[in-house]
């Protein structure tokens, strides 16, 4: 279930460093490179699925239940306003990187973010 070309694939896995922030057997997550606001985190199965259509029911399952939990300890950390939670799915909607992943971006008043459906 890996795709030795990808580098998420490489991230989960820990072949290569990166800010990790959670991790379990199925899910790491990670603070993206390139942060939209302080905080912005990127949950990543540890399996090599290319985008929403590839990953199991289980998996979004998973990931979903996921992405509350952390969303709720993420809000009392940072003592963010609210957040983003969002998947880019296809070249057309902004995916760059071919392993399915989550964007979990904190919000806070006057972020100067115009994030939507457009953004990432
Ligand atoms: P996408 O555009 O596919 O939805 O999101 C890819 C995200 O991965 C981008 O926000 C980008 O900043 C982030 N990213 C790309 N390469 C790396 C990396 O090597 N490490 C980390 N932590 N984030 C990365
Ligand atoms: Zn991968």
């Amino acid at each position: 279930m890996r795709d030795d070309n990808c580098i998420f694939c490489k991230i989960a896995n820990g072949d290569i460093p990166s800010k990790e922030i959670y991790e379990d057997e199925e899910f790491k997550v990670i603070l993206d490179l390139g942060p939209a606001t302080k905080g912005h985190a990127l949950i990543l199965p540890k399996n090599h699925y290319r985008d929403l259509y590839e990953l199991p029911d289980e998996a979004a399952t998973k990931v979903m239940l996921l992405a509350k939990k952390l969303a709720s300890g993420m809000t009392q950390k940072l003592n963010c306003d609210g957040f983003n939670l969002v998947q880019n799915n296809g070249e057309a909607a902004g995916q760059t990187v071919f392993h399915f992943h989550l964007h979990l971006i904190p919000r806070y008043e006057d972020d100067g973010q115009t994030l939507g459906w457009k953004a990432m």
